[in-house]
């Protein structure tokens, strides 16, 4: 599940069945049948989730609150049994023999979770699938006032949250199973996302850490900041913000220009070596 920062926009809900392809064989299209049939009210999809929070909180070592602390591949795997039981009703473990494991990841610092499928054949009763979920992603829960939406969804809580990323994953593991590819921007990914779980979109808006460390020093396009370069105080304009800021800086033989006919010279500056700059500083 990847990040995205612009607001979402509703889409018009998407209708099932699917259109089949003629050459689907007929397997495939009853194991589907039993899948794309089951589609939650939005009041049965908030207490099944609210449920399976209550048991894992209940089960786990680690877990006793909706605020986490700390979360072990062994909860992840307990969190799949209680989907797999009560929101697909035994679906996976009825239709695949496959290997599903669980990771939890430190390196993901922009997606919240991913889905890898390590072996493809014919008979995909042969995958292996690795549900990987973001520890900084998880960590960063409610660092940022509002930033708090996982497909489509407002989540309550870090525990929420980490169950709406998982219910995405888990539509990706559907997929792989039926079909032996998967993409969270096609049609029928997101039918099914929306049938089983309710979700709106494939993304999430949670804090990153980038983004925490941009709104602590207020950092954003279009305002003035200053960092020293080589000895010199330097004082420019943010151009842009990804991973380090783009600053333009006036410089009478800079490569680029404003309408005025002012050169600039651009740096590219990691966001904590910036100060902001009031009215009176620039
Ligand atoms: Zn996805």
């Amino acid at each position: 599940m990847d990040l995205k920062r612009s607001q979402f926009t509703k889409r018009k809900p998407i209708r099932l069945p699917f259109k089949m392809n003629r050459d689907q064989n007929q397997e495939i299209l009853t194991m589907l049948q039993d899948i794309i049939t089951i589609k939650y009210s939005s009041a049965e999809i908030k207490k099944q989730r609210e449920h399976i929070g209550m048991l894992l909180m209940d089960r786990s070592s680690s877990i006793s609150s909706t605020d986490l602390g700390k979360i072990s591949v062994a909860d992840l795997k307990m969190l799949y049994e209680l989907y797999e039981q009560i929101f697909f009703k035994g679906w996976i473990k009825q239709h695949w023999k496959g290997k599903l494991q669980f990771a939890i990841s430190r390196q993901m610092t922009k997606t919240a979770g991913k889905t890898v499928c390590f072996k493809k054949s014919a008979d995909n009763c042969d995958l292996a699938l690795e549900v990987r979920i973001s520890l900084p992603i998880i960590a960063n829960y409610g660092t940022i006032e509002g930033h708090d939406l996982v497909g489509g969804i407002k989540s309550g809580s870090r525990l929420e949250a980490l169950q709406l990323i998982f219910e995405h994953e888990l539509v990706h593991v559907v997929e792989f199973i039926c079909f032996g590819s998967s993409n969270c921007k096609g049609k029928r990914f997101q039918a099914l996302a929306e049938n089983l779980f309710g979700h709106h979109n494939n993304y999430h808006q949670l804090p990153t850490n980038n983004e925490i460390v941009r709104h602590r020093l207020g950092l954003a396009p279009g305002v003035w900041v200053e960092f020293d370069y080589q000895g010199a105080v330097l004082k420019g304009i943010i151009s842009h913000i990804r991973k380090r800021a783009g600053v333009m800086v006036e410089d009478k033989n800079g490569a680029y220009q404003d309408r005025q006919g002012k050169r600039y010279s651009k740096y590219l500056v990691p966001l904590q070596l910036l100060r902001t700059l009031n009215n009176l500083q620039k």
